[in-house]
């Protein structure tokens, strides 16, 4: 049975330690082997302070993680992460990251390498049922990966931990694919095929703050100083989900490479050392509600909005075409004045097929005009190209189908986590300290 900590954070250096001691997984590190550390930086903004608790991995345990693998002997450690951006060609976001996080004192202190996953090499990788995937060669190379999830949840996947995080570790052709519209195998089993690449995986959660409504700073982050450890991926996963409030088996994902490492789903195939799950486990809410039809989210039904059709994002969905969702509605929403808008429907992803009783149709994103465009059932179609989609052809698109956005919305839509941030003001246990190095 793989062992699997469980620790409450309370001092920098010593709870990440203990956390790896008590759940040995570090104990496969031989001296001189290189590491590869896979933290979670899902979204950064670098004109604005966001809210970053329970979306991205703190500095306190990369920086604590670190300390360990170099007081134990490691060799060349990497840490690289990808960051998603709506804008194919920016490569300064993640790099923003890196420095406002402190990776790169880090690298200096700690005499390591700091990467911008996009600026490694690729290699494929067949996962099998006719899945193939580009990794990180760096990843693949290493003598031990070291994977740093956040605790939180996720709005397709319920649950974002280790196993989900390792998605961060394919090139963006990878990521799209793996969001296929294929009712078997879709994101989940795609998330479920990513561990049998990498063996030597040691898994550290973090969930010193916890997120419902993932993955992203839309979501509502609590401080819960939680940790999590093992030297078995799937096994921290099983207690971190448990730790979220869901019952294992009703993680797909984790169900599914559960039972191809010949296990259960459950917490009884692991052995807890530290804190009990039930010290620990809070529920945590992972969907965002829609009417029962699926065509409306909770907030414009309670706006009154009416004349629109802008079904639930599905599966096929992928991040990049996700990070826009939320605008998207904000400015739909806004420019709703209590006269119905004239039977317009939004349709996204891979699957989403048009309603002929709606007069406009937008089909938002490359994948949804190869879809669609042709289809008599979509009537009036208005193509918003793109992937992810043009975010001015957006705008246009949307006013042609007569809702009269304010494009500033958009325009500021670098701005838009710091919207997110106003519900944490004058709580302090949500301080920013934990994603900068700790002093001295
Ligand atoms: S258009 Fe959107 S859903 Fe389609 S591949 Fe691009 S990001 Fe994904």
């Amino acid at each position: 049975m793989n062992k699997v900590s469980i620790v409450r954070y309370e001092k920098p250096g010593e709870s990440v330690a203990r956390a790896i001691e008590l759940s040995g997984a570090f104990d496969r590190l031989k001296k001189g082997d290189t590491v590869f550390i896979k933290p979670n930086i899902v979204f950064w903004s670098k004109v604005v302070e966001m809210p970053a608790w329970g979306v991205i991995t703190t500095t306190r345990v990369v920086e604590d993680v670190v300390r360990e693998l170099r007081n134990r002997g490691a060799g060349k450690i990497i840490i690289a992460e990808g960051t998603v951006t709506t804008d194919p060609k920016d490569t300064t976001t993640g790099l923003h990251a890196f420095e406002t996080l402190g990776y790169n004192e880090l690298a200096r202190t700690y005499d390591l390498t700091v990467k911008d996953i996009f600026d490694c090499t690729f290699k494929p990788v067949d996962l099998g049922d006719g899945v193939t995937l580009s990794f990180a060669k760096d990843l693949l190379n290493a003598d031990l990966v070291v994977n740093l999830p956040v605790l939180k949840t996720h709005a397709q996947t319920k649950v974002s931990l280790g196993l989900k995080n390792l998605k961060g570790c394919i090139d963006k052709k990878g990521r799209k694919m793996c969001h296929s519209p294929s009712m078997i195998m879709d994101l989940e089993a795609h998330v479920a095929k990513l561990s049998s690449v990498v063996k030597n995986v040691a898994t550290v959660i973090d969930g010193i703050y916890t997120l419902e409504k993932g993955p992203g700073f839309t979501g509502n982050a609590r401080r819960s100083d939680i940790l999590i450890a093992s030297a078995d991926m799937v096994s921290a996963d099983i207690v971190g989900a448990a730790a979220l409030g869901f019952d294992p088996a009703d993680i797909r994902h984790l169900a599914i490479r559960c039972r191809e490492q010949g296990m259960e789903p459950s917490l009884s195939s692991v052995e807890i050392v530290g804190e009990t799950v039930e010290s620990v486990a809070s529920p945590h809410a992972w969907d965002y509600p829609y009417n029962p039809e699926n065509t409306l989210p909770a907030n414009m039904i309670k706006r009154g909005v009416t004349g629109l059709s802008l079904p639930k994002y599905d599966h096929s969905l992928c991040t990049y075409c996700s990070a826009i969702m939320g605008i998207l509605q904000v400015a739909i929403g806004s420019a709703y004045q209590g006269t119905p808008f004239d039977k317009v429907q939004v349709l996204t992803g891979k699957m989403m097929m048009p309603d002929p009783y709606m007069h406009h149709t937008l089909l938002m994103g490359k994948c949804q005009v190869t879809l669609n465009k042709n289809n008599p059932d979509a009537k009036n179609p208005i193509l918003v190209p793109g992937c992810p989609p043009d975010m001015n052809k957006l705008v246009e698109g949307i006013k042609k189908a007569g809702i009269d956005v304010d494009e500033n919305i958009f325009k500021a839509f670098d701005m838009a986590p710091m919207l997110f941030l106003a519900k944490y003001a004058g709580k302090p246990e949500f301080t920013q300290d934990f994603y900068r190095l700790s002093p001295g």
